[in-house]
C-alpha cells in the first residue's frame, strides 16, 4: 500500500478529546472515573432553545439552508449580538458572517482563508490544544510566544515583537483563555492591536468563552478596537455560553474578502452547518439570557472552591482564574512529566485531567482540570487528589 498523509501522520490527536474518550470508556466499563478532562458544560441546553430546534424540524427546515452561509434570521441575530455585546458593527452582515458546524471549524476556515504555505502564525502559549495542528493543517507554521506564568501570563508588545519575522502573517488570540483562565485587559489588547497594525498581521480572535468571565470583569473584543475590524476575524459560537457542545454551531465574522474565501472553503468541504441548528441559534441569541448568568455563577463558585482546596494540598499550586472553566494547577514536587502525571492520576485516583504538555512546552508539570463538572464531583476529586499526593504516588 502507498503511504498515507505525512502531514496528518505528523500531527498529534486532540489530547482533550482523547483523554475525554478514555475517561468515558472507563466510566462505561463501570469504573468510578471523575471526568475533568474535556470542557463540556454539565448543564442542559436551555429548554427554549431545544424547543426552537424541534419546531424548526417540524416546520420542514431539514434541507440545505439558503443562503448556505446561514439563514437570514440567524445572520441577523448574530449581527445584532455582535453589535450589542461586542461593539462590532458590520457594514454588510450578509457578506461578513459565516455560520459553521462548531467554533473549531470557524477557526480552521479563518486560517485556510489567510495562510499561504510557510506563513507563520503567532500563538500565545499556554495555548488551546488545537491551535498548532490547525495552523499546520492550513499550511502554516505555528510560532509559540511563551507567556511567563510568573507574570500571570501577561501579553506584552515586546514578547510578540521578539517572534515576528517577514513570514509572520497572523496572531491567534484567545480571551478568556483555555487553559490559563486569563481575560485579556484593554492594555494587553491594545498592545496586540498595535503590533498587528505595525507588522500588518491578521488577528484571529477566539471568543468562545466570552460569557464566562468572573468577578464582574468584562470581555473586550479586539475587533472593536480602532482600526482592527479590517484585520480581525472573530470566532464565537453557542458551545460554551449556552451549554451546546453537541450541537456544533459556531460562526466567523470578519472582512468581506476573507469571509468570501472562507465561504468557498466551506462550500467545497462541509457545505454548511445544520439548518435547524441555525434556528436554535436565533432562539439562543434573541431569547432570554438568564441561563448564562446562572451557569457562569456556578462556574465561579466551583472555581472559588477548587482553587482554595487545591492550594491546601501540599505539592499543588493553583492560580485563580478570571474566566473560562479550566484550572491549570502545577505539580511542584514530582519528577513525572505531565503525561505521566495525567496517567498516574487516571490509574491511581481515577481522575481524568488533560496533560499540560498538550497546551505547549510551558504546560509541563501541569494538568488541566475542567470545572464544567458538578460540585459534588469536584469535591470527590479533591479528596482523591489529597490522598494520592499524601501517599506520594505522584512523586517519582
Ligand atoms: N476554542 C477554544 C479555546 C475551545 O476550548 C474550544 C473547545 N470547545 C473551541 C474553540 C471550539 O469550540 P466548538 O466546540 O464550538 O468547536
Ligand atoms: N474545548 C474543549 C477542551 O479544550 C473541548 C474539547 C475540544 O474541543 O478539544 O477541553
Amino acid at each position: 500500500m502507498k503511504s498515507l498523509s505525512q502531514l496528518l501522520s505528523s500531527i498529534p490527536p486532540s489530547a482533550t478529546l482523547a483523554v475525554n474518550d478514555k475517561a468515558k470508556a472507563m466510566q462505561a466499563a463501570g469504573q468510578d472515573v471523575i471526568a475533568l478532562a474535556g470542557g463540556d458544560p454539565d448543564f442542559a441546553t436551555p429548554p427554549h432553545i431545544v424547543q426552537a430546534m424541534c419546531a424548526a424540524i417540524e416546520a420542514g427546515h431539514t434541507h440545505y439552508p439558503a443562503p448556505m452561509i446561514g439563514v437570514p434570521e440567524a445572520l441577523a441575530a448574530i449581527a445584532a449580538k455582535i453589535e450589542r455585546d461586542n461593539g462590532i458593527r458590520l457594514e454588510d452582515p450578509r457578506r461578513q458572517i459565516i455560520i459553521t458546524p462548531g467554533g473549531k471549524w470557524a477557526l480552521y476556515l479563518a486560517l485556510t482563508a489567510v495562510l499561504n504555505p510557510g506563513d507563520e502564525v503567532l500563538i500565545l502559549e499556554p495555548h488551546w490544544v488545537s491551535y498548532p495542528p490547525m495552523v499546520q493543517l492550513a499550511g502554516g507554521a505555528p510560532v509559540p510566544v511563551s507567556l511567563p506564568a510568573a507574570d500571570n501570563f501577561r501579553v506584552t508588545a515586546a514578547l510578540l515583537k521578539a517572534k515576528i519575522t517577514p513570514q509572520t502573517k497572523a496572531i491567534m488570540v484567545n480571551t478568556p483563555c483555555n487553559p490559563t483562565g486569563r481575560v485579556l485587559t484593554r492594555v494587553e489588547l491594545d498592545a496586540i492591536a498595535g503590533v498587528a497594525q505595525e507588522a500588518d498581521l491578521y488577528v484571529i480572535a477566539d471568543e468562545i468563552y466570552e460569557k464566562l468571565v468572573f468577578d464582574g470583569r468584562s470581555h473586550i473584543s479586539i475587533a472593536s478596537l480602532p482600526g482592527m475590524a479590517q484585520r480581525t476575524l472573530t470566532m464565537n459560537g453557542l458551545t460554551k455560553s449556552y451549554a451546546m457542545t453537541g450541537w456544533r454551531l459556531g460562526w466567523l465574522v470578519g472582512p468581506p474578502e476573507i469571509i468570501k474565501l472562507a465561504t468557498k472553503m466551506n462550500g467545497q468541504t462541509v457545505s454548511c452547518a445544520a439548518t435547524f441548528t441555525m434556528y436554535a441559534a436565533v432562539a439562543a441569541l434573541n431569547g432570554p439570557q438568564d441561563a448564562i448568568a446562572v451557569m457562569r455563577d456556578a462556574y465561579q463558585s466551583r472555581r472559588d472552591f477548587m482553587v482554595a482546596a487545591l492550594n491546601e494540598i501540599e505539592g499543588i499550586e493553583c492560580r485563580t482564574i478570571e474566566g473560562a472553566f479550566y484550572l491549570f494547577p502545577r505539580f511542584t514536587q514530582t519528577n513525572k512529566n505531565s503525561l505521566e502525571l495525567a496517567d498516574t492520576l487516571l490509574e491511581e485516583a481515577q481522575i481524568a485531567g488533560t496533560p499540560g504538555i498538550a497546551f505547549g512546552q510551558s504546560g509541563e508539570r501541569h494538568v488541566r482540570f475542567a470545572i464544567s463538572t458538578a460540585m459534588s464531583e469536584l469535591e470527590r476529586a479533591v479528596e482523591r487528589l489529597a490522598k494520592v499526593m499524601k501517599a506520594g504516588l505522584l512523586a517519582n
